[in-house]
């Protein structure tokens, strides 16, 4: 037999059209799709008019393990993004204990990672006040790239992760553009925001509105254009993580009009909720930036169907629930981040390509296509001959109500319990492996595989 697998009566979403045809792998890569060629299988899966699509890549998530492993871990956030369709995740240097910012630090954690993950995962290094000797070391480490806060990351517990102040970005960007890899900016005014919070806290103003209005879209706005501006007198490639507002996407877009090398993520939450559904859904919902007025989620939605966004990414960002409660209401000491990654895929599909018509090849470009080729992650993003055969099977005619027990995270809570969900993941392929399906749960041990990064050429397209 020539193939050892052969999905037949699925939707395949190839790069530019979804063909109902069959698709087949041998030696955990994609080895031909077309018609006809379920004949000359090993073994035939059939879809039964399912979606095809190509692994999520989720270039944007938080694993606690080491130091806070009770958030989560790799094997627990792995398999929610596996159950999720999700097949390749690039770590955040944060929130894990100590953060990932050192050379020596990046290379026990790579260790402390292996034979954990049910999917393929990459590491990012982390930039902070103090550790320029660290960022060249790291990229040798096989960092995908460097993150860094311009806002106030709030945690005085030692080790943990320190925003940057301007100068210590700027020497960054220079450290980093020496690099090759990009930079990733959480991008806020940490004067302003800081300051607004202070204020609301002093008043004793700390409902879920006071919060949102302590972090408007503006302060968003004024970090990206200063982020810009100094990456432009570096050459530094930037990318702009968790976009809310139109009008951070706009200042990207210009620039990149401008010739800089500039790309930027939105977020599930920041496309399927705003600041009155925060209001309805409680502390579940915080996170930063914070959610939007509707208006303003409207415009990002159109800022998407434009091709303005690059990647979108769940930035799941897990804690215990003692974590997002207050015993005094106060919404300023709950944690800020929203768990959301097991949804990545059914939930977005749902919301974007089902009840907003953006196209199936739109949503696997920024979900997968556009992630592997901005970060150099390789043979992988797109159901194409000779990719890894990186597979997630959506049920468009399944609906269900997410429950806290569907959940595969360490702590089972999540921005969406509740939320009906209109189609869903039934089974994931990792490598050409059947890794998880909904009805059997995962099979085997975690087979997920380090990555490093291939080469950086995503920014012509
Ligand atoms: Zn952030
Ligand atoms: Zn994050």
């Amino acid at each position: 037999m020539k193939y050892s697998l052969v999905i037949t009566n699925g939707h395949v979403a190839t790069p530019n059209a979804v063909l109902d045809t069959d698709l087949a792998i041998q030696d955990g890569q994609i080895a031909a799709i077309g018609d006809g060629l379920a004949a000359h299988a090993k073994e035939v899966i059939d879809a039964h008019g399912q979606m095809i699509l190509p692994g999520m890549i989720d270039d944007h998530v938080h694993i606690n393990e080491p130091g806070r492993s009770d958030w989560e871990d790799y094997h627990t956030g792995s398999q929610a993004l596996a159950a999720g369709g999700t097949t390749t995740m690039l770590v955040m240097p944060l929130n894990a204990l100590p953060a990932r910012t050192t050379d020596k630090e990046f290379k026990r954690q790579t260790k402390i990672a292996e034979n954990k993950s049910y999917i393929d995962y990459g590491l990012y290094g982390g930039l902070v006040p103090g550790n320029l000797d660290e960022i060249g070391k790291m990229g040798n480490d096989g960092a995908f790239g460097y993150k860094a806060f311009m806002a106030t990351t709030g945690s005085d517990e030692p080790g943990d992760f320190k925003n940057v102040n301007d100068l210590e970005l700027l020497e960054g960007m220079q450290e980093i553009a020496k690099t090759g890899l990009p930079l990733l900016v959480h991008a806020e005014n940490a004067t302003i925001t800081d300051g607004l919070a202070a204020e609301k806290i002093a008043a004793g103003k700390t409902s879920i509105r006071d919060y949102v209005d302590s972090r408007p879209p503006f302060v968003e706005v004024e970090a990206v254009r200063r982020a810009i501006y100094l990456a432009e007198q570096t050459n530094v490639q930037l990318h702009f993580v968790h976009l809310s507002t139109p009008a951070a996407v706009q200042e990207v877009k210009n620039a990149r009009d401008a010739g800089l090398k500039v790309t930027c993520e939105t977020c599930p939450h920041y496309l399927i909720l705003d600041r009155n559904k925060f209001e309805q859904i409680g502390p579940l919902a915080k996170c930063s930036p914070a959610l939007r007025d509707p208006e303003i989620v409207e415009g990002l939605w159109s800022k998407l169907f434009k091709g303005e966004i690059d990647t979108i990414a769940s930035d799941h960002s897990p804690a215990p629930m003692s974590m997002k409660e207050s015993s005094t209401n106060n919404i300023f000491d709950i944690w800020g981040g929203i768990s959301g990654c097991q949804n990545n895929v059914d939930l977005l599909y749902d919301q974007a390509v089902t009840k907003h018509g953006l196209p199936v090849t739109d949503f696997i470009r920024m979900t997968a296509e556009r992630p592997a080729a901005l970060f150099g992650i390789l043979n992988k993003g797109k159901l194409q001959v000779g990719y890894d055969a990186d597979i997630t099977f959506l049920d468009l005619n399944q609906s269900y109500v997410l429950k806290n027990n569907d959940l595969l995270y360490k702590n089972k809570i999540s921005a969406y319990e509740g939320f009906e969900i209109n189609d869903r993941v039934t089974m994931t392929i990792l490598r050409g492996k059947i890794i998880y399906t909904l009805a059997g749960g995962f099979t085997g041990n975690p087979i997920g595989k380090v990555l490093t990064p291939h080469s950086i050429g995503g920014l012509s397209s």
